[in-house]
């Protein structure tokens, strides 16, 4: 019997429209140029110009979420594939984005979450843009990483602004008490649960998120991110 697993198709770059064989649809001298981040607070994620612990926002005050991971700094190409992503829905920079997040999860061999839980947005947004780009990230981390995906876990009581059209100190109070648990199918009880966003700047959202997991008895929430803003 001959072995046809060489027969696959080559994939596009979804940076430089070249084919490519690598296993996602991003060729090796594009993943290289992606914006990383050297440091960065612990607690946060907030890109560091120094190696600190933590930076000057979280030494005042500490966010709900125990801890923040962003797989990249949010600028350069990972901002346009974000733009296309979510305002053009270009669902294939959505699953690459993803897949390239668990490839950095995975190398580093941290444990996966007992729960993966989205940042939703207002139904308004739903309505406009015809898919939960956040419930499209858990749903392939999940698969690739392993933990459940409660896509459904937080409703938004009220419309909050988008991140680049509000002022960080704004922020804080257009997200505070914005979100709910919905009637909950699985028991928060001392699970971890990851919290999943495409992008992070002031922190506020992600807190408050939070802070509704963990009144609800969740044990840990980190933040998982495509891309860090802010710094
Ligand atoms: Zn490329
Ligand atoms: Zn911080």
């Amino acid at each position: 019997m001959p072995r046809i697993g060489w027969l696959s198709w080559p994939r596009v770059c979804v940076v430089c429209g070249r084919y490519t064989r690598a296993s996602v649809d991003c060729c090796p001298d594009c993943e290289a140029s992606l914006p990383t981040i050297d440091q960065a607070c612990q607690r946060c994620a907030r890109p560091l110009s120094q190696p600190q612990r933590l930076c000057d926002r979280c030494i005042m005050a500490l966010p709900a979420f125990d801890a923040a991971w962003a797989a990249f700094r949010w600028e350069g190409v990972i901002a346009k594939l974000l733009d296309r992503f979510k305002n053009r829905a270009d669902l294939s920079a959505g699953r690459v984005l993803a897949a390239l997040m668990a490839r950095q999860w995975l190398a580093q061999e941290r444990r996966a979450p007992d729960i993966l839980v989205p940042i939703p947005m207002h139904w308004t947004r739903f309505w406009v843009r015809g898919f939960q780009p956040t419930h499209r990230l858990t749903q392939d981390l999940s698969r690739d990483i392993g933990g459940m995906s409660w896509r459904s876990a937080l409703r938004l009581r009220h419309r909050v602004p988008p991140q680049s059209s509000s002022n960080p100190d704004a922020r804080w109070v257009d997200t505070h008490n914005a979100f709910a648990l919905r009637s909950t199918p699985h028991d928060l009880d001392g699970v971890s649960v990851a919290l999943i966003d495409d992008v992070m700047v002031s922190g506020a959202t992600a807190h408050a998120a939070a802070r509704v997991l963990k009144d609800h008895g969740a044990k840990t929430v980190t933040v998982w991110l495509v891309a860090r803003g802010g710094g």
